[in-house]
């Protein structure tokens, strides 16, 4: 079968690799039916290396698709079904898991990382025709009848990780009824965060960015105000919005080491920032810690434990309060889907997140 493999930095390739078989009575077999790049998956792209990728890894933890094969354990999907995997492997059972963190699950593990994988066998990844999915009963979740068709993937797609990881960081940021929400970031992640925050009956849903393309679709998204902040200095709307008391809730949405700053600044006292940019990879971010204290602030969130969310997301999907497709603003044939990485990583007019089709 033919699959995306990491060569080099700067080089993907599809190559024909291995099919993946049932090793455990717990794994099923998925034959995927539309994949995703993630801009965790540029982080491989760009520094691979340095993050410990061999040439030859298999990439990719966004998939959904029908099941193939299931081992002789399997309960809960059986052969045909359409399932979604969130991007972590959870067994549903551990303490971790119970408390709703699926992302720490002590048996755990990500599609595409061979630093987070345990599962044995090859490394298995998601923009590949099949991928193996271990603990399947604790880690797939069945797509609803509704949503079940091939023609619904790009809706159901970004449950994967996009579309809960922003609901993860409207949700830790505490939004308040007739609040104001405010999002730092125009990736995939930060333009969902603003779709996410319009099912938390917010007052105002501000988006900061640097790219006009992209905020453009964030104000389709849901977004009410936006801001270039290379052109404008955000401060000022916020006065003007909460009366210079700051914002209830921000959502940190980007790998940058400043965002955290901007976001603990807009806060008002008793404020959160729910924070799910990657800052933590790329040094520490910059906090300011005495103006936390002084508000009272409170920050959390982290990897998204996306199991936790599908229960409460399926149904504003299905009754279409909720749309994440339009983020995903290339769709290419897996032969293709290295070029995706290209397309991602130049930040070409117009892209957001490039999807692949097997
Ligand atoms: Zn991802
Ligand atoms: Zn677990």
């Amino acid at each position: 079968m033919q699959g995306i493999v990491y060569r080099a930095d700067g080089e993907m390739q599809v190559e024909s690799v291995p099919d993946p078989e049932i090793l455990e009575p717990t794994d099923a077999i998925v034959r995927v039916t539309k994949a995703s790049i993630c801009g965790s998956d540029l982080h491989i792209y760009n520094h691979g290396e340095a993050f410990g990728f061999e040439p030859g890894c298999r990439v990719g933890h966004e998939f959904v698709g029908d099941v193939a094969e299931v081992g002789s354990e399997v309960r809960s999907v059986a052969r045909g079904d359409k399932v979604l995997s969130p991007f972590w492997i959870s067994c549903g059972d551990c303490i971790f898991c119970g408390k709703g963190l699926y992302t720490s699950c002590l048996n755990g593990g990500c599609f595409g990382f061979p630093g987070f994988w345990n599962a044995g066998g090859a490394v298995q990844g998601g923009q590949s025709e099949y991928v193996r999915v271990p603990l399947a009963d604790g880690t797939l979740d069945r797509v609803p009848e509704a949503l079940a068709d091939d023609g619904d993937d790009a809706r159901t797609l970004p449950l994967t990780d996009v579309m809960a990881t922003a609901y993860h960081g409207v949700s830790e940021a505490r939004p308040q009824p007739g609040g104001v929400t405010v999002v730092v970031g125009d990736g995939a992640v930060g333009l969902l965060s603003a779709h996410a925050a319009t099912l938390f009956d917010q007052r105002a849903i501000v988006l900061l960015g640097h790219h006009d393309d992209r905020l453009g679709m964030g104000r389709r998204l849901g977004a009410t105000h936006t801001v270039n902040t290379d052109e404008q200095d955000p401060a000022e709307l916020v006065t003007e919005l909460t009366g210079g008391l700051g914002v209830e809730s921000a959502v940190c949405a980007i790998a940058s080491p400043e965002t955290m700053r901007f976001a603990i600044e807009a806060l008002q006292p008793g404020g959160a920032v729910g924070w799910v940019g990657m800052e933590v990879f790329f040094g520490a971010p910059d906090i300011p810690w005495d103006m936390a204290y002084l508000k009272n602030a409170t920050i959390s969130g982290g990897v998204a434990p996306v199991k936790r969310y599908l229960p409460a997301l399926w149904p504003h999907l299905e009754a279409g309060r909720i749309d994440p497709s339009p983020v995903l603003t290339h769709d290419l044939p897996l032969a293709d889907g290295a070029s995706g990485y290209s397309i991602m990583a130049s930040r070409e007019e117009g892209s957001v997140k490039v999807a692949v089709t097997p």
